[in-house]
This record gives C-alpha cells, structure tokens and sequence, in this order.
C-alpha cells in the first residue's frame, strides 16, 4: 500500500563543539515513502476551526505556511465536527493542501476530564488523515515530584508504545515526558527510541516559556535530546513561539515549533520583533529597534499598532520571517552565533533586565559537558 504521508525533511542539526566556537551543521533528513518534503527549521501556527484571527487562505497566501497544527479533540467532540471531519478528511474539511498535524487534546485534560481513550483519540487523528498524530500523554507540572513525574512517564510510554501499531499511515509523536528531572526526561529519550519513534516532540515545557527569557532549562532539555536522538529524527518544541528565542532553540538542534502566541500577544498588545516583543501600551513604533517589512507595516504601521487582529498577523509574519531568516543562515553554511550574538545584544539594550544573555552564556558552557 502506498503510504500518503507526507515526509518532513529534515535539515538540522548536529552541534559541535570545537575549541572555543559552537557550530552548528545542518545535515538533511530523508523520510521514507513520499513525494511532499518539509524543510526545517518549520514553525506550526496553530489553527483552529472558526479561528476568527486568521483564515486558511491567510496563511497559504499571505505567510506561506506549509503545515499547521490544530487540536483533534476539538474536531472529535463535537458531532457535527467529528462527522464532517471523518468524511471529507481533514485536508479537505479544512481546505489546507499541505502538512497537517494534529493535537490530541492531552492539554485540555487540565480543564476537566476528557473521557476520551488514548486508543480512540490516536484512531481518529489517523482515519481523518492527519500526517503526524499525537498520543493522549499525560502533562507534568514543573510542581510535580519525582515519583509523579515517573509515573507520568511511564504512562506515557506506555500509551505511545499502544499507538505505535495504530498509527500508520501516519506518524505517531514520541512525546517526552519527566518534568523538571533531566534524568527522566533522557529515560524517556531512549525508550523512546527503542521503540522505534520517528518524530520526537518535548513536552511539558510551556510553564518554563515566559521566565523573562530565560532558556537554560529548556536548553538544557534540547541539548541533551540531540545527544540522545537519532539525528534524522525531528525534535518538535511544544508551544515554541517567541521569533527572540525560536534561533536559540534552532541553534541547540530544535527542528519544528507550534504555538499560537501570535494571537495571545496581540490580545495582550504585544507587538513582535526578532529581538523581542514591545508593550504597544508603552512604545511608539519610532521606538523600535528596527522597521517591519511586512506588508500591514508598510502600508499603516499605526493601524497595527492599535488593531488586534492585525497585530496578529504582523506577529505571524515576523515569526515566519525569522524561520525564513533561520533557513537562509543554514542554508548557506553561515554561522547562526553571529546572528544569535547580534540579537542578543540589540535585546539586551532594549530590555536590560531580561535573563536571555545570562541563560544563553550558561548554556554555552553546558556544551563543555557534552564534548
Ligand atoms: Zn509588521
């Protein structure tokens, strides 16, 4: 049987450390089977149906998004979603030609129960004919301890491991559990990999995300992930989606990112930038650090400034234009720490309290440990 997956190429990541400089290596991927190639490093908007921020037309046309992510449970637990979305399939039901991948609803179980089983919610993602499902995996708080954090874990494991052969044709996620242990988190890793996994995301880090950039934990967790992790397979980051620090995690050997901070920002009047997001509130768009070339800017730069919605879709263009920029740089073998030092700096200046460079200097010297 022809498989119809689509195929994420990808193309990061081996680091290497030699005397005193960091280099990143992009190899390139190959998945089996299949004519449609993704490139990384690839960001996921998160989509919604009835999303009223941005339409499918939107991000084909206007961002060039290739692939998105949007939540299975939701399609499932509504009838009328759930049946429509089973007959027509949910490239169709959509009307998104390219990469779709799906959520299984595992965050939703911290609103309520779901009653819903791992074996059903796997199930469905694959016979509505998404390309990369998710098993329902059990979240981990960073309050966890380490009995609870164990126990997760295996139950986890355990429910990838029952997906594994319901999966096909599509591709199951080995979600990495272990809260704040780094320890269980490498266990995790290599069960992992024993059982054959061909897409790893990390999980649970979204509670480390927002600690006035600091990275070092979340770092720490994709350094040690690459050293583990067969390097064909890609490392997706849940909930990765600030364009300051996606380089960062690029840089550490992150492939793929998913969020829909686009929208939380600009319903909080966050206006996006590579080198952080400003308080529309507080700044004026003289004030920035550099002039947007998106066409919402250019045309009226104020209007973005104080309409929501726009202010959305600019944050979605300057993500995608750092992914584009991250491509660029690794394409032409350029070094990415010349960029990430520039960024650094011009951040910094712009927000002295922030932990970036403090955290990022503390990751530099982990690499010491690796090598
Ligand atoms: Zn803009």
């Amino acid at each position: 049987m022809m498989s119809k997956l689509s195929s994420i190429e990808h193309q990061a990541s081996s680091i290497r450390h030699q005397a005193s400089s960091i280099k990143h290596q992009a190899s390139s991927i190959k998945h089996q089977a299949s004519s449609i190639k993704h490139q990384t490093p690839l960001f996921l908007p998160v989509f919604e149906y009835g999303n009223s921020y941005v339409t499918i037309e939107q991000l084909e046309n206007q961002f060039d998004v290739t692939a998105l992510i949007t939540n299975a449970y939701f399609l499932y637990k509504k009838r009328e979603l759930k049946l429509a979305v089973t007959e027509q399939n949910v490239k169709n039901f959509l009307g998104f030609g390219g990469l779709v991948v799906t959520d299984s609803g595992a965050f939703q179980q911290f609103s309520g129960p779901l009653y819903l089983s791992n074996k059903k919610i796997i199930k469905f993602q694959r016979d509505i004919g998404a390309d990369v499902i998710s098993p329902l995996d059990i979240i981990t708080t960073p309050g966890d301890n380490r009995t609870t954090a164990t126990k997760k874990l295996n139950a986890t494991l355990k429910r990838i491991r029952e997906g594994m052969a319901l999966a096909d044709p599509a591709i199951l996620i080995g979600v990495q559990q272990g809260g704040r242990f780094h320890d269980l988190r490498g266990y995790a890793l290599e069960k992992l990999m024993e059982m054959g996994v061909k897409y790893i995301a990390l999980g649970s880090l979204v509670p480390f995300f927002n600690r006035n950039h600091d990275i070092e934990f979340i770092g720490k967790v994709i350094q040690q992930a690459r050293k583990i992790i067969d390097p064909d397979i890609p490392i997706h980051l849940y909930g990765g989606g600030d364009p300051l620090e996606l380089p960062f995690y690029i840089f550490m050997g992150c492939d793929i990112f998913d969020s829909s901070s686009f929208i939380h920002y600009a319903r909080g009047g966050w206006y996006m930038t590579p080198y952080g997001a400003f308080d529309v509130q507080r700044n004026t768009p003289a004030s920035l650090p550099r002039t947007c070339e998106c066409s919402l800017c250019k045309t009226d730069r104020k209007e973005v400034w104080e309409n929501e919605k726009k202010l959305a879709l600019h944050n979605l263009w300057t993500i995608q234009d750092v992914i584009r920029e991250m491509r660029m740089i690794i394409g032409r073998g350029n070094r990415l720490s010349e960029y990430l030092n520039h960024v650094t700096a011009i951040h910094q200046e712009c927000f002295p309290e922030s932990r970036l460079a403090g955290s990022w200097e503390r990751l530099c010297n982990n690499y010491r440990d690796f090598t």
